[in-house]
Formats: structure tokens, sequence, C-alpha cells
């Protein structure tokens, strides 16, 4: 029996972890992904603001040794959802099940003018190419902006802001800087009240410009203006954008999408198609594009696999569970718990920000490293 996992991000790795802990040998599991290395998303905005190094932050996919599973680097070009297969330039790989966690891609050139006129901080190389730039960074006028809706983990722009601001005052640049953040949200958390109002005072306290219900539509990269949607004009001197965000091409291209996603079933994660799940970003399923819901999806998926294989009933079902950890300056980090159920008003839970839940992050990376890769991992070095 093979069971083929095309995206070896969050969704990817749990569920394949989970697999191979069922199955040792006895399933032959392929994954597969373009990249050579998995990069946490929180790990961007380390390296950003210089708190680590861009080697430490990587997860070389190299290091995967686990029985049953065969990482294979390649570029998956088509998907047959019918056959439970995919093209890849490594050639064809099918299965008896086929899974789709393939994230969600960004696309700075959607937005008229970011790629001339500012930087995104939701890829690596982006993320990372800022590291310098905000290094060379004298102070003045910053504008963090979200492009389009939705997009992967709905707090790192209020996160951005946060850290922004300890960033410019280590550097003795504060004073003469202004932080202006723009999002398509009402409140910086819809789901936890507590949290966006913790957020809300932490903006006031810093004199950060909050800026709410808006997306920016383009940059002026001459002039150095950002247009929101509603046709606001703001000037800056630094333009940090959350790209717009879609399924990669190659999903789209399978016919698989509605508006624009993967819809599958809310509780068992399976496609319309026999034999094929989908899970996380890519997906259209109710929750926040998030790794922590990414990698619950992957672990239901795995269980529901894992029976599918044995030929017994399958029971797990997925929930809408989250834990997200939110950065709130001073290495101080808090922690809001929700549950997006379809049909009921996402509940959520809110602890402030505390050294300890920075602990609590940092060991939410640890022991992802060592259950993924097997291998000793500390998210920032002491
Ligand atoms: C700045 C930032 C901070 C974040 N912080 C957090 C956080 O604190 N907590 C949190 O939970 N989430 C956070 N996120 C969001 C999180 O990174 C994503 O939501 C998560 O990675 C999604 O997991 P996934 O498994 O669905 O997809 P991904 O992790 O995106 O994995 C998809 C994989 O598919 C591969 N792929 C895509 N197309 C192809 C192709 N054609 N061929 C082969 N391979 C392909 C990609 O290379 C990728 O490895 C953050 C994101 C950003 C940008």
């Amino acid at each position: 029996m093979r069971v083929v996992v095309c995206g070896a991000g969050f969704g990817g790795l749990e569920l394949t972890t989970r697999l191979s802990a069922a199955f040792g040998d006895e399933v032959e599991v392929v994954l597969l992904d373009q990249a050579d290395r998995f990069v946490f998303g929180f790990s961007k905005l380390d390296v950003m603001f210089g708190r680590t190094g861009p080697a430490d932050v990587h997860h070389p996919y190299a290091d995967l040794r686990k029985p049953g599973l065969r990482f294979v680097q390649t570029t998956i070009r088509a998907i047959d959802p019918e056959g439970r297969g995919v093209m890849t330039d490594a050639g064809w790989f099918d299965g008896d099940v086929l899974v789709l966690a393939l994230g969600a891609d960004v696309d700075p050139a959607a937005t008229p003018g970011l790629v001339e006129g500012g930087h995104e901080f939701y890829t690596v190389e982006g993320a990372f190419g800022l590291r310098d730039v905000l290094s060379d960074f004298e102070g003045g006028r910053v504008v963090i902006g979200v492009t389009s809706v939705p997009y992967k983990c709905p707090p790192a722009p209020s996160e951005t802001a946060l850290l922004l601001h300890d960033f410019l005052l280590a550097r003795g640049c504060r004073d003469r800087s202004e932080i202006s953040l723009v999002m398509p949200l009402p409140a910086p958390i819809p789901p936890s009240p507590e949290a966006s109002a913790a957020l809300l005072e932490a903006f006031a306290e810093r004199n950060i410009a909050w800026h709410p219900s808006q997306l920016i539509r383009e940059l002026d990269p001459i002039k150095n203006v950002a247009y929101f949607a509603d046709g606001t004009e703001m000037a800056y001197d630094l333009f940090l954008g959350v790209p717009s965000h879609r399924v990669p091409a190659v999903v789209a291209e399978s016919g698989m999408t509605v508006d624009g996603w993967i819809p599958v079933d809310a509780l068992t994660l399976e496609t319309s198609y026999p034999g094929v799940f989908a899970v996380g970003d890519v997906t259209s399923v109710g929750t926040p594009k998030a790794g922590v819901f990414s990698e619950r999806q992957g672990g239901v998926a795995a269980d529901r696999i894992i029976s599918l294989l044995r030929g017994a009933p399958a029971a797990a079902e997925y929930d809408g569970y989250g834990l997200c950890y939110l950065e709130f300056g001073n290495d101080e980090v808090a922690r809001v718990e929700v549950t997006f159920r379809s049909g009921q008003q996402p509940a959520g839970t809110y602890d402030a920000p505390s050294e300890l839940l920075a602990s609590e992050k940092a060991a939410f990376g640890t022991t992802r490293a060592q259950r993924w890769f097997d291998r000793e991992w500390t998210a920032v070095p002491e």
C-alpha cells in the first residue's frame, strides 16, 4: 500500500509522521515537496528582526529518516484526483490514498507597486532579505499593510508591528519613526475580544497607528505612497506588505477548487474524490490559515487514513481547535486558544503576555522539530 503526500509543511509533516509511527515499513509513504527544507512561519519574523540567523531556522528534509517514509524533492506539475496521482519533475506518483497539503502561495505582483516600492515578509526570501533592509533603516514612516484576504496567520501583522517597535527602540530610531498597521479585520483577533483589547492597548501604549477594516490596493513606488482600497493615501519610507494569497498554480489547474480553495468535508478532510484528502491552507475548511490548524488537520487525516488502510471504521473527526502564540514584544508572548465550528461563533480564551509563555512557544517549535525531524532545536538561541 502506498500513500502519496504532496507538500511537506505543517500538515504534510504531521500526517506523514503519524503514518510512519502507525505502519513503519508496512506502508510506503511518499512525501513530495519542491523545497529542500522546512522553515516555521514564526522563524521568518525571528530572522527578519535579527533574533536568530537564517542558517539556524532551516530543517532540511534530508534529515527525515522515518520507517516507511521516502521524501522526494520535486515540483508537482499536474494533479489527477481521479487517478489519485501527481505528475512531477521526478515522474508520476500515485497511491491508494493521495493527500494534498500544498499550502497557500503568495503573489506579490498581484498588488501594483508592491514589488517595486515595498517589501513582503511572507516568503522565506522576503523575510530573510528584510533582515538587511531593517538593519540599514535609520528611521522614518513604516507602513505594515495587508493586501488581500484570506491571509496566513492573521495575528502576524500585529506581531510585526510590536516587534518592529522594539527593534527601532533598540536601534535608537523609534523617536524619529512612525508605525502604521493596515489590516482588513475589524479587530486584531476577532474570535478573542480579550486578545484584541490587549493588542489595541499595546498599540496605543507604543504609538502604533491602527487602521482596521482596510486593505492596501496599490503602492506608488515613485511617490512612496500606499493607497487603501477606499482611496485613502498614506506616505511611507518603508512598506512591509502581506501579499495576496492563492492556491499553488498546480492546484488551480487541477479543477479541484471552488472559490479559489479546495473544499473538504469539515469533519473528515476528504475531498469529493474517493481516497483524496486535503489539509491545511490549501483548503476552505473554515479555520484561519495557520500552521497549528494545518497540523491538527494533518493529524485527523492521518488517523482516518490509518483506519482506511486497516479496513477499520474511521472515528477521528476534525474539531477546528487551534492554539496560537502571539509575540507582544519585550520578549513576552501571549496565548489564544480558539475553536472554529461550522455554524457557530468561534470562541477563544486568552492568556496575557509573559516570559513563561515565550518559553512555551519555544517548546512548541522544539517538540515539532523533534517529532518531525528527530533533531534537537531551539527556535531562538539564548
Ligand atoms: C510571517 C509568518 C508568521 C507565521 N506565524 C505562524 C505562527 O506563529 N503559528 C502558526 O500556526 N502559523 C504561522 N504562520 C502560518 C503558517 O506558516 C502556515 O499557515 C502553515 O505553514 C501552513 O501549513 P500547510 O501545511 O497548510 O502549508 P505549508 O506549510 O505552506 O506547506 C506547503 C508545502 O507545499 C509545497 N508546495 C507548494 N506547491 C508545490 C508544488 N507545485 N510542488 C511541490 N511542492 C509544492 C511548499 O514548498 C510547502 O513546503 C505564519 C506565517 C507567516 C508568513
